[in-house]
């Protein structure tokens, strides 16, 4: 006859084992969450930094970077280009202050009534801010205690 007593131990030390079994996998799950989440945020941080670089050098481009940058200038172009095409495709313009799509025919911003007339202009935009608010609110002033 089995003495109930081991069998109750033996029992034990096993859901024992089951739960730091578990226990085990999901501190190892969370680690690996971890440190997925910091290996992600490491790569942003040197996205930044690389983009930083690029900026900064875009223009001084030594010998043997040239082609790593003439490779970034060439993708960034396409980048371009076809977000050009996708916009005539679309009929709409961006609007250069607010950065919103409007239908291309259009003289104002529907979004922020930016002038849209000189967007295709070259040259720097000369910020003139165009009244298109037909009901301007008072300002509100704010009364001091004397
Ligand atoms: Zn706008």
């Amino acid at each position: 006859m089995a003495n109930w007593e081991n069998i109750k131990d033996s029992l034990f030390a096993a859901g024992r084992d089951v739960s730091q079994k578990a226990k085990e996998v999901s501190e190892v799950a969370k680690l690996k969450m971890d440190i997925h989440a910091k290996e992600d945020f490491v790569e942003k941080q040197f996205a930044i930094l690389g983009r930083a670089y690029y900026e900064v050098k875009k223009d001084n481009v030594s010998a043997e970077e040239e082609e790593q940058f003439a490779v970034i200038k060439e993708a960034l172009d396409e980048i371009e280009r076809m977000n050009q095409q996708m916009l005539d495709i679309q009929g709409v313009v961006v609007c250069p202050n607010c950065g919103k799509k409007v239908p291309a025919d259009n003289c104002y911003c529907s979004a922020c009534g930016a002038k849209l007339d000189d967007v295709v202009v070259d040259a720097e935009v000369v910020s003139e801010e165009p009244v298109t608010e037909d009901t301007v609110e008072p300002p509100v002033e704010e009364h001091t205690e004397e």
